[in-house]
Order: C-alpha cells, then structure tokens, then sequence
C-alpha cells in the first residue's frame, strides 16, 4: 500500500503554526514511507474563503519547504462530483430530503430540552413521503440506528460513539451546495487518503465521516488525531500570544529550518533529541510517538533554535535569507560585501536574521549619526591622534586581510603607548557608527579599504568640527 496524507486547510487566514505542525507531520509521514502528500484547499466556505489567503498558505507552504506531490485541489472545483455522490446517497436510501422549517426544528430542539434530553434531529422526515410545496429541501445522511463507530485513532487509541449519539446530518443545503463534513469524506475517498492526520478539533467530526464513507463502500483510512498548542498560558494559541502566522516568523527574522525544527517537537519527541535537520527527521518521525496531550508553544526555544541555525547552517544559505532581509531595508546587497561574508562575520551575536541585517546595514550605506552614547566615549579629542595614525598607515596597508589589519592596529597601539581597546574602540565607532560590531579587524577587511578609510576620514573632521 502507498501512504498518502493530506495537508486540508481551510483558506480563511493566513498559514499559522497549528495548520503548519499539521501539515509537517503529515509531510513527514509520506515522505517516511515514500508515500504522497496531497494539498487541499477547503474553500466551500464561499463568505469566508479569500484568494488572500490560498496564497498566504501556499506561499506559507513554499517558504517552509513543504512540497507537495499532487495539488493543490480546490473543493470549489469539484461540486459536480459531490452533487453526483449525494444523488448516489438519494438513490440508494441512504440520504433523504428534509423540508423541516427553522420553526420546526427550534420546536424540536426545545421540546428536547424540556425533557433534559440532547438535541438532536430526529429524523423524522426520513418516512416523509411526499415533497412540501414551495420548500427547498436539505439533504441529511441517514445515519445507522444501532451500533457504534470505533476509531483506532493512531495519537488517542481507541475512541468508540454509540450511532444512537449521532443524528442526520445534513450533507447538502437548500441551495444544492455540500457541507463540510460531506466534501472532506469525498475528497479523502477519491484522494485515496491512507492517513488523515489533523488537529483534534475535528475529532467530533470523524464518526460522522467514517458512517458516510462507509455508505460511499470507501476503505476507511487511518486517523491521527493530533493534540492542540496552548500558549503560556494555557489557553489554546492564538494571536494574543505573539505571532501565530508563519510568515510572520520569516518577517521576523527565522530560518525556515528553524521553524520546522520547532514545529516538529511541538507535540513530538525522540528520546531527548532537539535538533533535527530534515533528514534526521524524516528518518525518526512517527505517528504513534505523537505526545498525546497538548503541547506549550515556548518563543524562547524558537528563538535558541534558530540562533542554532544561524550559527551551524551552510553560511551560503544563510546569506540567501540575509539577502532578502537586507532587501527589505532598502539595501541593494550587491552594492557592497558579499553577504556570505557579512554572515560569518555576524552570526554569532545575532539571534535573528532581522537582527543581523540591521546590524549589517554600516557595511552597505553611509550611517547618517554616531551612535550618540558611543561617540561621546570612543570619539573624543584623544581618540584623534590614533585614527589619524590608522589612516596613514591602512591607506598604505597591502593585502586588505584580516591579519594585516589587525597587526597594523596593533602597532598603532604601541607606537602610540596606548591599549588595544583604546585604538580599536575609537576604529569601531568610526567605520560602523556604533560601538557594536564583529572583530575590528574583520570588520574592516569586509567592508573593505575604500570605505574603511573614508569613514576614519569622516571621524577625524566630525572631531575636528566638534568643537
Ligand atoms: N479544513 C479543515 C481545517 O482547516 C481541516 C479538515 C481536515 O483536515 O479534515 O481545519
């Protein structure tokens, strides 16, 4: 058998991080077993669905890496085949028209509740025999009286619901169109789904579906019904907690690795490992080592992951992000060093890529202002004499490498009978305009010695001026 898993969002927002676990450890499960993962757009909901946000999933999907072998499909697509399968229902008795009115059924409801029992419809249009004049009927599944649905859900075991707990649900509305539960059962039959693996909201849903599929004499796939993310706090994650969407991570300044290396043990782990690169966890991801209960969502742990990542990924990679981040503040990266540089340079005192960008930003374009505190330290009168000295001889400096610069600032210190510090601060505040920087040396030898020079230049006369 071919495993096949689907990743079913519903295009109503953006991709968060509870739809992107789900589609991950679905992603994960098929490319494990050399299966297929679907992507399915459930975009019935006509009021709610926008083209907004379909893209905002897939462009989601892309920036994590999540590729999909067949999709996306989109339910809208394919009405002509729910309306056949629900004629098919109609035909063999095991759907049927109710022409109840809201009036009829808010009575029912009441009259049910007078009597402390749940409501429910009570299928009493099922012996209707003759059409109401001028209704527009619904569709209800009839759903079997007697005995019971048993899941063996892959995360919670075995979930039984007696059919005397379900009612007829209704599978079409008034104007023709199918509901949800009714799209979803169609799709995962002619999608072949082998496993559904989704969050457990949808839980209350499944008996219901596995009675439709096994009136459509479907195979029943496997379920894995996996547990919700809370924030701190303990309610369920939402936007109170910070950014939920995860394109906002990369607006923020994460790797994708990154995101998917957290994503992955949020709600599963193997033995005490944390980091996992895509391979390891295609490798050790299963199932059934999904924890069974919920899972605490904890940016701080983000945050360390992807500090990791910054520092241990191919820095060409890195530099590919950098780039783009760069870009978003207005900085044209080839007008300046290699990126691939800058983030060697950097990536060691920057936890994100937002960070490293803006810290990045001497390297590409004049600053306009020292950083006020560190020119009122670093730039006084006395700090003249060594820039000054630094000027004259790295403007004669050959090769422009980091170990030439850092013996010329090292001898400017001790002709001048002064700390390393009290050159190399000075240097610092004058090429990157703040006091923070990578190495001094290999600060310089990358923003290079043209600009190293003009900037020392600038200092001086800003001293000079000063007074
Ligand atoms: N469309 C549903 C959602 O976004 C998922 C349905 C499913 O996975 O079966 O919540």
């Amino acid at each position: 058998m071919t495993i096949r898993t689907r990743f079913a969002p519903s295009p109503t927002g953006y991709l968060h991080v509870g739809g992107a676990r789900t589609a991950l450890f679905s992603w994960l499960f098929a490319r494990k077993h050399g299966g297929t993962f679907v992507l399915r757009i459930e975009d019935t909901d006509l009021e709610r669905s926008t083209a907004e946000s379909v893209n905002a999933i897939l462009e989601g999907m892309t920036w994590l890496g999540l590729e999909y072998d067949e999709g996306p499909f989109y339910q809208t697509h394919r009405f002509d085949r729910y309306k056949a399968l629900i004629q098919q229902l109609l035909d063999e008795g095991k759907a049927y028209h109710c022409y109840c009115s809201k009036d009829e059924l808010d009575a029912m409801r009441e009259a049910q509740m007078a009597r402390k029992e749940k409501p429910r419809y009570d299928g009493r249009c099922r012996h209707r025999q003759a059409p109401v004049a001028g209704v527009p009927p619904v569709v209800r599944f009839r759903n079997p009286d007697e005995g019971e649905v048993v899941i063996d859900d892959l995360v919670k075991g075995r979930i039984v619901v007696r059919n005397s707990e379900l009612d007829d649900l209704i599978i079409a509305r008034s104007d023709g169109s199918p509901t949800y539960n009714f799209t979803v059962v169609v799709d995962d039959l002619d999608m072949r789904i082998t496993h559904v693996i989704r969050g457990d909201d949808h839980v209350n849903n499944t008996p219901r579906q596995i009675n439709i599929l096994k009136a459509l004499g479907a195979e029943l796939p496997k379920y894995a019904h996996v547990p919700m993310i809370l924030g701190a706090d303990g309610a369920r994650l939402s936007k109170r907690h910070g950014a939920v969407s995860v394109m906002q991570y990369r607006d923020d300044g994460y790797l994708p690795e990154a995101v998917l290396n957290y994503l992955v043990r949020l709600g599963w782990s193997h033995g005490d490992q944390e980091i996992f690169s895509i391979d390891q966890m295609i490798e050790s991801f299963d199932v059934p080592d999904i924890n069974h209960s919920a899972s605490t969502f904890n940016p701080d742990k983000l945050l360390w992951l992807n500090h990791h990542y910054l520092m241990h990924s191919d820095p060409v990679h890195v530099a590919h992000h950098l780039r783009w981040h760069l870009g978003r503040l207005s900085i044209d990266p080839t007008e300046g060093p290699d990126p691939v540089e800058v983030v060697k340079a950097q990536r060691e005192r920057c936890k994100t890529l937002v960070e490293m960008a803006e810290a990045s930003v001497f390297f590409y374009r004049d600053f306009q202002h020292y950083d006020e505190k560190a020119a009122r330290k670093h730039l006084g009168e006395d700090a003249a004499r060594g820039l000054r000295h630094l000027r004259d001889t790295l403007a004669a400096l050959r090769p422009w490498v980091r170990e030439s610069i850092h013996d010329v600032i090292a001898a400017t210190a001790e002709s001048l009978g002064l700390k390393m510090g009290g050159v190399a601060q000075p240097l610092r505040v004058a090429v990157s305009g703040t006091s923070v920087s990578p190495p001094i040396d290999w600060t310089l030898a990358i923003l290079g010695q043209t600009k190293s020079i003009a900037r020392i230049e600038r200092a001086i006369d800003w001293i000079e001026k000063k007074d």
